[in-house]
């Protein structure tokens, strides 16, 4: 597909040979024109604004200037150099060079009118130009002039410098390269090209290295950010469209007595406009025999768990089981009290399961389950195991879905009422920006819950540090005394880390001594589970009064009464992780807060942007957001093979608008000729082949 002349040896073109064709390889991976052309340049530099001698003002300012040579004359004296005097009727500048003196005096003479590109020196208060590249005004041989254009600047190595090679002799070579090269063809159809308004790959690849304007450039950027991201797309909509066909799924045709019995007398609360719009979204997929694979997001707090259970009804209606599946013992066990409390009214079985229910529960349960006399089984990845057998699994609901495995899930829906696939419903409390939703989660539909439910007030959070920290104690007491309750969190980044243990249960020694009356709680991840949940459980009941933790109560833990956090040496979590934490209070009806506190002084320039992001917005996708941009899409998922490829151009954090543009138009064309065979559809299909084998998009990674 790319032209016998993309394919040749770099070695053949001119100036390169076999000596540098090797570097080249070493160093850049370069072994064909066609690599050399997919160096891009990390940035350009605009030297096409011409300078007049006379406004030279400024030491160290790179400028463009055009005049001719006055005198010229090789200078023994010291280190040999050529001198050379511009003339360019604002006034005259000294040039000099130390290198290339031989080839320069050979290839210019007196008079001759030049373009020139260099930084600014003063030397007795005279401008000077030292070493500035330089070429003839009338270049028959180039017929352009890089000193006047906007030129690109190449990523190199300090090997291929000293070859010659630096960003100055790469230019020289991809300039080479596309003076005698035949024109790029498009894999993207014509007709597509067009709509969008896109340029040419052509034009654009040619413009990328050499624009011959801003416009120029801006414009090839977004023609190559559009097809990076257009493929990628295309392969989500490919993929979503073949899982949809391989498997048909199960239906829930009706809304039964459940549903409807638990909507008119057990609701606990009216829902929100968000949770109902949801429970729509929900509704509408599980009525199709189209699996559905749905991602509902929202802020901690905003009530997932209710719309999980109430699409669990849909389920129940039509005689299917339900599996939820979450990645924590804690968080598992507070879905089992939240189905266990809202379904019993209804007469619904539900069932636990994890690594810890014993043997003897465990055999009767699972029989149970093969009956179909458990309906509902929530638990951990205990669920997978091979043991256990769903009578007729409908639907499964995966709470954080990210921290598992795609085998892990797959083995999951395995489980379903053969040969039908269950529905999916993965709830996430990490807002994920719309972006990373349309990428890495691309052939997911999302559901956002965006409203909290009333009478919410909002956190106060501050930041203070050790020098605060008699007051910071000073207040808990005072909140304490009016008869609410506290977390105090330390970091743990890694459970089997004893320093940061020993400051958690350090921490706790000491607040024990000092809330004398009071009680205070502890847990961490390497309690027994048992111990685990009787902590929870008794802070739960208020008989703990300050709870003592590391990160397990990140996810899952309710306790209304609590309305301070304490997060010590906050600077070592992540925005989303403060984030997420810091929605465990602010769920009653008293002012909460959050006091987050520096274990160094002063913060570094990252950690303060963070804290200081946390204070200033509670809004979970302007963190997400916010997060994404620091970290990065690859940390952000916080796994790296999170299946996205990496994008050259295209930048997540920023190309949003592009995004959206690419895969409305990828996810038409798959709906409009879904195997490529259509005529204007051969270039695409033969270049995404190439595509998916490159960046190994060939496996179902999420
Ligand atoms: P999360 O989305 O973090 O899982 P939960 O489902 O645990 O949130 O809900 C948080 C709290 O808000 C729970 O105590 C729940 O009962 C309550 N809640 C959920 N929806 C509503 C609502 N519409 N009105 C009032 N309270 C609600
Ligand atoms: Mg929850």
């Amino acid at each position: 597909m790319v032209q016998a002349y993309w394919q040749t040896d770099i070695m053949y073109l001119k100036g390169v040979g076999p000596k540098r064709a090797e570097l080249l390889f070493a160093e850049l991976g370069i072994r064909t024109y066609w690599d050399l052309l997919q160096h891009y340049p990390r940035r350009h530099v605009d030297r096409s604004q011409v300078r007049s001698i006379a406004s030279l003002q400024e030491e160290g300012e790179a400028v463009s200037l055009i005049g001719h040579l006055e005198q010229l004359e090789i200078v023994q004296a010291g280190r040999k150099r050529l001198q050379a005097t511009l003339a360019d009727g604002s006034g005259r500048l000294q040039l000099s060079w130390f290198e290339g003196v031989r080839y320069l005096s050979q290839r210019y003479k007196l008079g001759d009118e030049v373009a020139l590109f260099g930084k600014v020196s003063f030397y007795k208060g005279q401008p000077q130009l030292v070493h500035p590249e330089m070429e003839p005004l009338k270049d028959e041989e180039h017929g352009t002039l890089n000193t006047l254009k906007i030129v690109p600047i190449y990523p190199g190595t300090e090997k291929l410098k000293r070859a010659g090679l630096d960003s100055r002799g790469l230019r020289r070579l991809v300039y080479q390269l596309l003076l005698q090269a035949p024109d790029i063809p498009d894999p993207l159809p014509p007709l597509l090209v067009q709509g969008q308004q896109l340029s040419s790959r052509n034009e654009a690849l040619r413009s990328l290295h050499f624009p011959p304007s801003p416009q120029a450039l801006q414009l090839a950027r977004d023609r190559l950010k559009f097809e990076e991201l257009f493929l990628f797309e295309w392969v989500l909509a490919h993929r979503k469209q073949l899982r949809e066909q391989q498997a048909q799924a199960v239906c829930f045709s009706e809304i039964g007595t459940y549903f409807n019995t638990y909507y008119t007398q057990h609701l606990p609360f009216e829902l929100t406009g968000a949770q109902k719009r949801v429970l729509k979204e929900i509704r509408r997929d599980v009525g199709r025999p189209i699996q559905m694979n749905r991602l509902v997001q929202g802020d901690v707090g905003s009530g997932k768990t209710i719309v999980a259970l109430m699409a669990s009804l849909m389920a129940l209606d039509n005689g299917y089981q339900v599996a939820v599946m979450a990645p924590t013992e804690i968080l598992a066990e507070q879905h089992y009290r939240s189905f266990s409390q809202g379904l019993a009214p209804l007469g619904i079985r539900v069932g636990f399961l994890s690594g810890s229910v014993k043997a003897a529960e465990r055999s009767v349960l699972l029989a149970d389950l093969a009956a179909g006399h458990i309906q509902v089984l929530i638990g951990t990845h205990a669920l997978i195991e091979t043991g256990v057998r769903f009578r007729q699994l409908g639907l499964t609901v995966i709470d954080e879905q990210h921290k598992f495995g795609v085998e892990q899930r797959n083995q999951l829906w395995q489980k379903g009422a053969a040969p039908h696939v269950p529905h999916n419903l993965a709830l996430t409390a990490t807002p994920i920006p719309r972006t990373l939703a349309m990428t890495a989660y691309g052939d997911i539909e999302v559901s956002v819950i965006d409203e909290l439910p009333p009478g919410r007030k909002p956190i106060t959070t501050v930041l203070r540090n050790n020098q605060n920290r008699l007051r910071m104690l000073g207040f808990i007491h005072e909140q304490l005394a009016e008869g609410r309750q506290a977390y105090v969190v330390y970091p743990l980044v890694d459970e089997s880390a004893k320093s940061d243990l020993l400051a958690a249960e350090q921490g706790y020694a000491f607040l024990q001594q000092y809330f004398k009356d009071y009680r205070v709680g502890l847990v961490h991840g390497r309690l027994p589970a048992g111990t685990k949940e009787e902590e929870m459980q008794k802070f739960k009941a208020n008989r703990t009064q300050v709870l003592v933790s590391t990160t397990v109560i990140e996810v899952g833990v309710d306790v209304p009464n609590a309305n301070l956090m304490v997060i010590e040496n906050a600077e070592r979590f992540g925005l989303s992780q403060l984030h997420q934490l810091r929605g465990r209070v602010g769920r009653g009806a008293a002012q909460s807060f959050c006091i987050l506190m520096a274990g160094r002084w002063p913060l570094g320039k990252e950690a303060r942007y963070r804290l200081n992001a946390l204070c200033s917005t509670q809004d979970g996708f302007r963190i997400a957001e916010l997060d994404l941009k620091q970290r990065g899409p690859g940390d952000f998922l916080g796994t790296r093979q999170s299946g996205l490829p990496t994008f050259r151009l295209a930048d997540l954090t920023e190309d949003l608008p592009l995004l959206k543009q690419a895969r409305k138009a990828a996810f038409d064309l798959q709906a409009q000729d879904p195997d490529l065979s259509q005529e204007a559809h051969q270039a695409l299909a033969s270049f995404l082949k190439t595509y998916i084998r490159q960046h190994q998009l060939d496996q179902l990674k999420f």
